[in-house]
């Protein structure tokens, strides 16, 4: 169970630490000397349903998650929760209120555009109270909050819905204007920053993740609710007001009452996620593990930052991603000889997303600084052979 320590900076599935995996493999075999494997005992078993206990136990404990708020996993990954999140949330905020809002979102990117577009889809009224693409022409920024469209009534809102790292394009939010939408629920796609800094969860009402990049492998998202987002009205009820109904396997009420296993769980991949979190609390916790990210993004972006004539940097500096650092070679035809390059120095998973091109590198928490520094030593060697 060895290999040899891979520089990959792969935006998702992404890398894990190799001695999670190594024990994983172990626990895939043999898991708590049952003779049975972690994926081949009953999800409804004490071994089973223990794993979810400790996975929910251990995620409390690291980002500190008040009793105000519940940890439950679903199948699936972050575009399960575009479509989990419209229905469940909306439903909760008929049922507080007795009024259908509107849902808010604040699009900067791909992953914020595609929840919002699937809200709509599913027939929930949305309210696009920033897209910075109209505002500023690109994605890339994210414009002061005075050029938002908010509401003057914000109560008219059931949530309000934003990407906190926009894994395409780069673009991670350094805070988030929560006093402009008091009493609002907000809700945050933490897909790619998950666990990558520390979080004051009381704020939110809802965040979510797909686990595949910083927290697991792919199969299965977490989700942090606020308790009283679980009261949702009856299907009856759901039917007169014209809402969507949710399928019941995603009805965030039913997977709480049944300890994320209402259907089967992937236990094996719930387990992943566990072994990350203990792996993470052994080493210091979000604290150390916030200083590490940002001294690699630092180091990252200062190099690229040196070279304007051979690399651009398409994302204002205030908004730049700790987690996806995304340039692009001024000189495009380039390209194939910096990642054929990069992968004769074992640097690889550097091309950008198909829909925006260039480069990306992704720099998430088991990504190590010897791995950056690698690749900041190939970036110094590229640049000064094409100045
Ligand atoms: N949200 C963000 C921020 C993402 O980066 C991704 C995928 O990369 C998604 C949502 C969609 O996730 P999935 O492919 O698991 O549905």
């Amino acid at each position: 169970l060895e290999r040899e320590e891979p520089n990959y900076f792969g935006a998702g599935p992404a890398l894990l630490p190799t001695n999670v995996l190594q024990q994983a493999a172990k626990d895939l075999i043999n898991f708590n000397g049952l003779g049975l494997g972690v994926g081949e005992i009953s999800h409804r078993s004490k071994d089973g349903a223990g794993v979810v206990e400790q996975t929910s136990a251990n995620l409390k404990k690291l980002l500190n998650i008040p009793d105000t708020h519940e940890v439950f996993f679903l199948q699936g990954g972050g575009t399960t929760g575009f479509s989990s999140i419209a229905t469940n949330l909306t439903a909760a905020h008929a049922k507080k209120t007795g009024k259908i809002g509107k849902a808010g979102y604040v699009v900067t990117g791909t992953w914020s555009k595609k929840a919002s577009e699937e809200a709509a889809r599913l027939g929930v009224e949305t309210e696009i109270v920033l897209d910075s693409k109209k505002v500023d022409g690109r994605f890339g920024t994210i414009p002061s909050v005075d050029k938002w469209s908010i509401p003057k009534d914000v109560s008219e809102l059931s949530y309000l819905y934003y990407c906190d790292n926009e894994t395409v394009n780069g673009v991670e939010f350094p805070e988030f204007p929560f006093e402009k939408f008091p009493g609002v629920e907000i809700v945050a796609d933490m897909s790619s920053n998950f666990l990558s800094k520390k979080v004051d969860v009381s704020k939110y009402g809802l965040i979510f993740g797909g686990a595949q990049k910083n927290v697991g492998i792919a199969g299965i998202s977490i989700y942090i609710i606020k308790k009283s987002l679980l009261d949702l009205p009856t299907v009856d009820e759901l039917k007169k007001l014209g809402l969507p109904i949710t399928p019941i396997a995603f009805d965030y009420p039913t997977v709480v009452k049944n300890n994320s296993a209402y259907n089967t769980i992937p236990t094996f991949t719930v387990h992943v996620v566990n072994l990350v979190l203990k792996n993470l609390i052994e080493k210091g916790g979000l604290e150390k593990q916030e200083v590490l990210n940002k001294v690699k993004a630092e180091i990252l972006y200062n190099t690229l930052d040196k070279y304007p004539s051979v690399f651009k940097l398409p994302v204002d500096e205030n908004v730049r991603s700790k987690m996806n650092v995304v340039f692009t070679i001024k000189d495009g035809s380039l390209d194939e000889e910096f990642l054929k390059g990069a992968a004769d120095n074992k640097l690889t998973g550097l091309k950008g997303h198909r829909s925006v091109g260039g480069m990306r590198a992704s720099i998430y928490n088991a990504v190590t600084l010897e791995s950056v520094s690698l690749l900041v030593k190939y970036l110094d060697e590229f640049a000064n052979a094409h100045k």
